[in-house]
């Protein structure tokens, strides 16, 4: 059994949910289940109804029923019945809200639901139009139970047994679920959301509490990249990283997996494969344990880079080898509720950084009694995923580079897991460290 994941680019019209039946096919020997999220933008398009109803009692589905229905005619599927009586139910919500004037998170969970409920029902007709013998099923029917914890919901951990005993009876029987991503229901019945972009949780929770042999999530990349293609010509899709390199990527802005969505699947090693939807030749990137000696790795992985970040520079003025400066700084940062990301420290400085553009007046107030304190806007991070075992070639290549170029580093940082390495440049040098970088490391003989 696999779990094929398919993103709103990827359903987004009856063109696009044709070439996902024709994916499909081609696996169906490997008894796949699909996770869908919503056609296109439609999780937009109905927070915009919510808000309308909200704010100006205005009831407004013409957008989204004139893409669901379009699609139903262009595909001649079945089941205008069943999507007329979900418009009707979703009308009667936006009446509502629109009535009373009032949106509370519960009901911003229901009103989202809509488009999953949509896109798995008109998908699984298709793909049985198609021969398959597909069955749509909202998340609930398959054992995805979360807490109460509207619009960010965790799943609870019976779903690790319910989960596998709804799907794998259906599989048993020959039939292609078609799952709804991104939606549970909490213990009292009320339907919850993941999170924006929740769709990949609930693939890898469902491969990982089946055990199956792979999740395949579709997006409309070919796969992770090793740079952001917006900055260099010449990247290319990475072949093959572990989880804890995908984590720290997408932590440090490329575009992979939430780090929330590759838990399940590094509980259990179930591999995660990035596949482009709109290239099916692509081998895409393959996200997994331990990489094999035979998948030799390189140095460096991919580099990311993050703008507009803060770098704080705090001096202590008091003696050397006190103790609680660091405390002191942490707690006062803590206190007003500022979000610190990376942090170098010797006996009597530290440095670190915000990404948030924060008023540090009272921080700046507050920490001048111990300390002398500098605040620079306007830096980037540039971050380095690579491997562990070769960091000290990675700085020493990376320092010459940046010495070549005569950009001066400002800050670096080597993280705990040791697979990211970032350091501190001025915002404006961030395209020029990036490429020439990704020459070094991707573009030479290695
Ligand atoms: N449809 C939801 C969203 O747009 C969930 C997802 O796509 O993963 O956030
Ligand atoms: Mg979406």
């Amino acid at each position: 059994m696999i779990v094929m994941k398919f993103g709103g680019s990827s359903v987004a019209n009856a063109e696009r949910i044709r070439h996902v039946g024709s994916i499909v096919k081609t696996q169906i020997q490997k008894k796949p289940v699909l996770v869908l999220s919503a056609m296109g933008d439609t999780t937009d398009h109905l927070l915009e109804a919510g808000n309308l109803a909200l704010k100006e009692g205005k009831v407004e589905t013409k957008l989204i029923e004139k893409l669901h229905n379009e699609t139903i005619k262009d595909l001649k599927l079945p089941v205008q019945r069943e999507v007329a009586e979900i418009f009707d139910e979703l009308t009667r919500l936006l009446s509502g809200i629109a009535l009373i004037r009032d949106l509370t998170p519960r009901t911003r969970d229901f009103l989202v639901s809509f488009g999953e409920r949509l896109s798995v029902r008109i998908t699984a007709a298709h793909l049985k139009s198609a021969g398959m013998n597909a069955r749509a099923f909202d998340a609930w029917e398959m054992g995805f139970l979360s807490d109460s914890n509207h619009g960010q919901a965790e799943l609870q951990k019976e779903s690790w047994d319910l989960i596998p005993g709804k799907i794998i009876p259906q599989i048993k029987g020959n039939v292609l679920p078609v799952v709804t991503g991104f939606i549970a229901k909490d213990e009292n019945g009320s339907i919850t959301t993941l999170g924006r972009g929740g769709s990949d949780l609930s693939a890898t929770m469902i491969a990982a509490a089946c055990r199956a042999e792979e999740v395949q999530v579709w997006k409309d990349v070919d796969g992770i990249l090793t740079a952001d293609p917006r900055m260099v010509k010449n990247v290319h899709p990475v072949q093959y990283v572990t989880y804890d390199e995908a984590a720290e990527l997408a932590y440090f802005g490329a575009q992979v997996l939430h780090p929330r969505a590759m838990r399940p699947c590094m509980k259990t090693g179930t591999p995660v494969l990035v596949k482009n939807s709109y290239n099916i030749e692509a081998p895409g990137t393959r996200i997994e344990q331990a990489l094999t000696s035979a998948k030799k790795s390189p140095p460096v992985r991919a580099i990311t880079s993050k703008k507009n970040v803060t770098l704080v520079d705090i001096v202590s003025t008091r003696m050397l080898g006190q103790y609680g400066f660091l405390a002191e700084v942490f707690s006062t940062f803590a206190k007003h509720s500022i979000s610190i990301d990376m942090v170098a420290t010797s006996e009597v400085s530290v440095s670190l950084t915000l990404e948030t553009a924060y008023d540090l007046a009272e921080v700046k107030k507050s920490l001048s009694k111990i300390a002398n304190v500098e605040v620079k806007t306007g830096r980037a991070i540039v971050s380095i995923i690579g491997n562990v075992k070769r960091s000290s070639e990675i700085l020493a290549r990376t320092f010459r580079i940046c010495q070549l170029i005569g950009v001066p580093v400002q800050m670096i940082s080597q993280g705990a897991s040791k697979v990211n390495i970032g350091f501190i440049v001025a915002d404006t040098e961030t395209e020029e460290v990036v490429k020439a970088l990704h020459l070094e490391f991707f573009e030479g003989a290695d």
